[in-house]
């Protein structure tokens, strides 16, 4: 697919907004829209929780000094929003009208899949230009090797396996640690590599309590005294304890269960995941002023690119096999 353009010589007004799951480092990508833009002499406005501020004109122009001290702080300053109503054509014509009223020529959508679900819909409805940012802590977008806030989830998550290791590791014990996940094991593949464990059921690929049986028995028969499973929660948030029960069935090993939940989404976002979203956010800037549209921006390898929304949506970035394999491999 070929990059979309739009005019950019008029381009005065930029709107920015987070949408769908917020995740560490949005507001790092906030700071640098305002930064680039008001540096290239452009106004920018935030639009507050995503769609309903586009549809309800929730607009505050923001100032260079509006950004400080918020490179630091985990959630989003412009809050997060879900808007089903979103869905239906005469709503994103309301949303496209009032930020034309308000001369608002174009949005850079920091958030997920959905979110540039919505702003592709503006450009083929109204040709509305949008960039996007990729901020969701699952890293399951295509196009992109990293999404913001993955770096910061995993980290939070590899901190309490670690602890929950010298608590296993005390006792003699089993446990099953659930990490967030619905569709993709990122998360669950990162932190078992990182942390260790000796299995790792993800979505894609799900392991099954026969295997996890069998390679605590085998852990059992070489001394080890304690293990540690990493789940992805899946469909079903709380899974962890159904697989703790089918192998207590199985085995009669007893699993303690612990499930991260959404700690993994708060804090502060790890030096990575602020670098990332100064680059993607100054990026988005940059691309809308080549009169880029209808796009993301993302990394690939060390290289900042400009990827069609045609090529994003709905496109499944598969978790790495070699990692999955090396896991297994390296927990025997
Ligand atoms: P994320 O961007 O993190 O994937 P969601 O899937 O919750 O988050 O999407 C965020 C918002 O984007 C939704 O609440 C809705 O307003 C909008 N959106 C999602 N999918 C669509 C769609 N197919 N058409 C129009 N708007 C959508």
């Amino acid at each position: 697919m070929t990059l979309k353009k739009f005019d950019s010589q008029t381009l005065k007004n930029v709107g920015v907004f987070t949408s769908g799951g917020d995740a560490p480092g949005m507001n790092a990508a906030i700071r640098a829209v305002v930064r680039m833009g008001i540096h290239h002499g452009l106004q920018i406005t935030g639009i507050m929780q995503g769609y309903p501020g586009m549809v309800n004109s929730e607009f505050n122009p923001l100032s260079l000094s509006s950004m400080a001290n918020i490179i630091q702080r985990g959630g989003t300053i412009l809050k997060t929003g879900r808007m089903p109503e979103f869905h239906q054509p005469e709503v994103r014509a309301r949303a496209v009208a009032n930020l034309r009223a308000a001369g608002i020529g174009a949005l850079v959508c920091i958030g997920g899949d959905g979110s540039f679900t919505g702003a592709h819909l503006l450009w083929q409805e109204h040709q509305y230009p949008v960039v996007g940012v990729p901020a969701t802590i699952d890293n399951d977008i295509a196009g992109t090797d990293l999404t913001i806030g993955f770096d910061t989830a995993v980290n939070v998550a590899l901190d309490a396996i670690d602890r929950i290791r010298d608590t296993a590791a005390s006792h003699d014990r089993l446990f099953i640690v659930e990490v967030m996940g619905r569709d993709s094991g990122f998360i669950a593949v990162s932190v078992g590599v990182a942390g260790g464990a000796e299995e790792i059921f993800i979505p894609e690929n799900p392991a099954t309590a026969d295997q996890a049986v069998e390679r605590i028995r085998r852990g059992i028969s070489r001394g080890k005294r304690s293990s540690i499973l990493v789940a992805a929660e899946g469909h079903k948030p709380g899974r962890a304890y159904d697989l703790a029960e089918a192998i207590r069935k199985k085995s009669g090993f007893e699993a303690k269960v612990c499930i991260l939940g959404h700690i993994q989404r708060g804090g502060s976002p790890t030096a990575i995941d602020r670098i990332l979203a100064s680059r993607l956010g100054a990026g988005a800037v940059e691309a809308l002023r080549r009169g880029e549209c209808d796009a993301m921006v993302g990394v690939q390898g060390d290289a900042l690119v400009t990827v069609p929304f045609d090529n994003v949506i709905g496109v499944k970035k598969k978790v790495s096999s070699e990692l999955v394999s090396l896991a297994r491999t390296l927990s025997i």
